[in-house]
């Protein structure tokens, strides 16, 4: 639902100050809202936060040196790309070395896959229905060129990856001296499931299995020690929490040597070809410290909010499941089945049509409504409609009463 740029947002733009870039991009400002939209689609993507936009900047502007060169523009934009590299290796608990830049978390998935197989040796790999495409497609691809074989693990009825599954699989590959490649995902994007990363990756190295953990709903939002877990890979991505768009990082374990993804010239220490990003690492950077600095009040701020939605829409829609875990599951998605009715089959396009932004499924990059492959395998799409609400820091719980009021009168 695209809206137009009205008159005198195109003249915050032409005067360029970052107080009025902000509301431009859809940020919280304190000028008169412009946007009454309601937007609950946060897993989709969040807006960027101001003081990231405001870090960003001077590398759209006056820092626009190349880092690759070797004069002052060069070493100033170099400078600021190795600063973030620390920033996030200290958050995570890694070394500088173990984070590469990448465009997005798909292309951190697609690396990760593409050089298990190719640079470590896995003939086998073990993922889960319910991953995102970029990973689902990703090992397809491969499966297809006949480039490896690939294993589901069994999942139970809430979602959730069965752990003695994984490990009787993992066991019968390496009793085969198969090695393998276990790729899940931290949090479902879709439902909010959880997996124990501890647990997945003491499993992999009992079995010499390379460990790929898809992180992309859950760094920015959770604490992560990666000094702490057996994980070989990490994707994460920058929108996801008020980060810009376009961005994305790779950990890639110091005990590990891959070849590039993308070949070219010698960026990210000969990693990742092309000339850096360096307004969006900056702006990852800056996001993600933000991200960690207010972790404890942002969290329990969304959580309580997700808690007071869950509660009233029990109290007051009749017949509806929550799918995932209403309470310990990734904090920012509350993802809804509604009995399946007529109405209810009209329900996310009356919800747009009501200026209220939420998800039936994951954003789908075609624009096309193909359904949920997370939904089809978990068994809901017979009887459900479902709709993913997905909150952040900006959300109100008055949002979630003007909601709650539009969903009475819609279903
Ligand atoms: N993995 C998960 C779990 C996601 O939710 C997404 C985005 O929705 C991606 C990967 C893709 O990330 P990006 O948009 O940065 O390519």
């Amino acid at each position: 639902m695209k809206q137009p740029i009205q008159p005198e947002i195109e003249q915050n733009i032409s005067n360029n100050t970052l107080h009025k870039a902000s509301s431009v991009m859809g940020v919280i400002s304190n000028d008169k809202p412009v946007d009454t939209r309601i937007y609950f689609d946060n897993a989709a993507t969040t807006s960027l936060a101001p003081e990231v936009l405001e870090a960003m900047l001077p590398y759209l502007s006056t820092h626009f040196g190349n880092p690759s060169s070797i004069y002052s523009y060069g070493r100033e934009t170099r400078l600021a790309v190795e600063n973030a590299r620390k920033t996030v290796a200290k958050i995570l608990h890694a070394k500088p070395g173990e984070i590469f830049f990448t465009s997005c978390g798909t292309e951190s998935n697609n690396t990760a896959i593409t050089a298990s197989i190719r640079d470590l040796g896995c003939t086998h790999i073990i993922t889960s229905p319910i991953e995102h495409h970029a990973v689902l497609h990703t090992v397809e691809y491969y499966s297809m060129q006949n480039a490896v074989s690939l294993g589901f693990v069994k999942l139970k009825e809430d979602g959730h990856v069965d752990y003695n599954d994984l490990e009787a699989q993992l066991q019968q590959k390496s009793s085969e001296g198969v090695k393998c490649l276990v790729t899940l995902m931290h949090a479902n994007n879709e439902i909010g499931t959880l997996l124990s990363i501890k647990k997945v990756g003491e499993l992999c190295q009992k079995y010499g299995a390379i460990f790929h953990s898809d992180c992309v709903q859950t760094v920015g939002h959770y604490p992560i020690d990666l000094s702490n877990l057996h994980v070989h890979f990490i994707s994460a991505s920058g929108h996801k929490f008020h980060g810009p768009k376009g961005t994305g990082i790779l950990y890639v374990n110091e005990n590990i040597s891959i070849k590039p993804f993308i070949h070219g010239g010698g960026q990210e220490r000969n990693m990742r070809a092309g000339t850096e990003n360096v307004y969006g690492i900056v702006g990852f950077a800056k996001a993600l410290e933000m991200a960690t600095a207010h972790y404890e009040e942002d969290s329990a701020y969304i959580k309580d909010m997700k808690s007071y939605m869950a509660q009233q829409l029990k109290s007051n829609i009749p017949g509806i499941d929550i799918n995932g875990d209403e309470i310990g599951g990734l904090y920012t998605v509350l993802s809804v089945c509604f009995p399946k009715t007529e109405k209810a089959e009209f329900l996310l396009m009356n919800l747009d049509i009501n200026n209220i932004c939420v998800s039936g499924g994951s954003a789908c990059s075609s624009g096309a409504d193909i359904g949920s492959h997370v939904m089809k395998a978990l068994n809901k799409t017979d009887k459900w409609i479902t709709i993913r609400f997905s909150f952040s820091k900006y959300n109100t719980k008055s949002e979630v009463d003007r909601v709650l009021t539009k969903l009475k009168v819609l279903l």
